[in-house]
């Protein structure tokens, strides 16, 4: 038995979680009276899991994407809930000239920081940050589906300095929390477990928004139904 947090941006990329583990959307915990972020607490499987949502913007009414939040949720997931094992499930832009596709959902084995440059010695690796997670293979092989890297920034959109960056670290995927969150566990050696689906292709014709939204219920939709079979699975490592 396990205490798995499941760590999440937006709302709707949890929908389809919450739906398969029978959980009311409207029946969330706070996990503090001044922050935003949502709880769900269930059992399946005989693990104990969190899932905790970034929640809504205070100011501007919009769902707490991006690396703070994340942090925010991830050191509450490991002090409140004792997690042991950490899921960062979410959407993520991919890059198709590296096989990425709209709705596909990958594990990553190594997470990456894009937007974080500082070019002093010593500082520029720790700016970007690099970490591998050496679970991701194994849980991609019992899953049947494909790993890569991920590169993360605090903008849905890509400035050409991102873009030399992402480039250089052949990133597969493009979102806005992964590395922060695996800035946090590293800090604590927590196994973490980074599943995304694509709603956008980086490299394609279409604006990321517009693609974002068209395609963010069916990137949903599989990531939820991998996050159970990958809930089923933890007990096999
Ligand atoms: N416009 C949306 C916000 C989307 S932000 C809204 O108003 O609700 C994008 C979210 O999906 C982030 O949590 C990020 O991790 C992920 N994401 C999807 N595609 C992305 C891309 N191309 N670049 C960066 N993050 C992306």
């Amino acid at each position: 038995m396990k205490n798995i947090a499941v760590i999440m941006a937006m709302d709707s990329e949890a929908k389809p979680l919450l739906e398969k583990l029978k959980i009311n959307p409207d029946q969330a915990e706070k996990i503090d009276d001044h922050l935003p972020m949502k709880v769900y607490k269930t059992q399946y499987h005989q693990h104990n899991i969190s899932i905790i949502i970034s929640g809504e913007c205070k100011r501007n009414k919009v769902q707490n994407v991006g690396t703070a939040p994340a942090v925010i949720s991830t050191i509450t997931a490991i002090k409140d809930f004792n997690a042991d094992f950490i899921i960062n499930a979410g959407t993520a832009g991919g890059f198709k000239k590296r096989g990425a596709d709209i709705g596909k959902v990958y594990t990553v084995e190594t997470t990456v920081f894009h937007d974080r440059r500082i070019p002093i010695p010593g500082y520029q690796d720790y700016g970007t940050y690099k970490s591998q997670h050496d679970i991701a293979k194994k849980f991609a092989t019992l899953l049947g589906i494909e790993t890569g890297i991920i590169s993360t920034g605090d903008s849905l959109d890509m400035s050409p300095e991102d873009e030399k960056l992402i480039e250089s670290n052949l990133a597969l995927l493009k979102d806005m929390e992964a590395a922060a969150i695996a800035w946090v566990t590293d800090q604590y050696s927590i196994p973490t477990l980074f599943l995304k689906s694509v709603t956008d292709i980086v490299d394609g014709e279409h604006p990321t928004e517009e693609e974002f939204f068209a395609n963010l219920k069916l990137a949903s939709e599989n990531l939820g139904e991998k996050l159970i079979e990958l809930i089923e699975l933890i007990e096999k490592i």
